[in-house]
């Protein structure tokens, strides 16, 4: 199981934000922003390069579910989305997530 599959199934304690039947939101553990959320389907799909024309509905999900958050959170001035897919990008969990950033200026281009 990922990390992020026990904090699903309520084995690792998480503050969630946002829970439907296919995704759930969390803070992240080690933020990089005073607003670091992550967005993770309930189904594992390991990273966004093994997603499929079959996962376009979740894929749309995510996305979805980052709008409303960064409403609900009052990212107002701006917020950033990240998907980290594979070792160059620094990804450290096999399990797709989405990085909701914001209230701090965002530097470009990333590190
Ligand atoms: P990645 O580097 O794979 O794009 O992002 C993984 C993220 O998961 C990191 O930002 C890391 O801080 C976060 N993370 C790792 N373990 C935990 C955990 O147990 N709880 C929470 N809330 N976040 C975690």
């Amino acid at each position: 199981m990922t990390i992020f599959e026990k904090i699903i199934a309520r084995q690792i304690p998480a503050e969630i934000l946002l829970e439907t039947d296919k995704l759930i939101a969390f803070r992240d553990v080690n933020p990089q922003a005073p607003v670091h959320v992550l967005i993770v389907p309930k189904r594992v799909l390991p990273r966004l390069a093994e997603a499929t024309p079959a996962d376009r509905e979740i894929l749309g999900e995510l996305l979805l579910a980052a709008g409303e958050l960064a409403k609900k959170l009052d990212l107002k001035s701006g917020f950033r989305v990240v998907i980290n897919s594979g070792p160059d990008a620094g990804e450290s969990v096999p399990h797709l997530h989405v990085h909701l950033l914001g209230k701090r200026q965002l530097g470009w281009p990333p590190g």
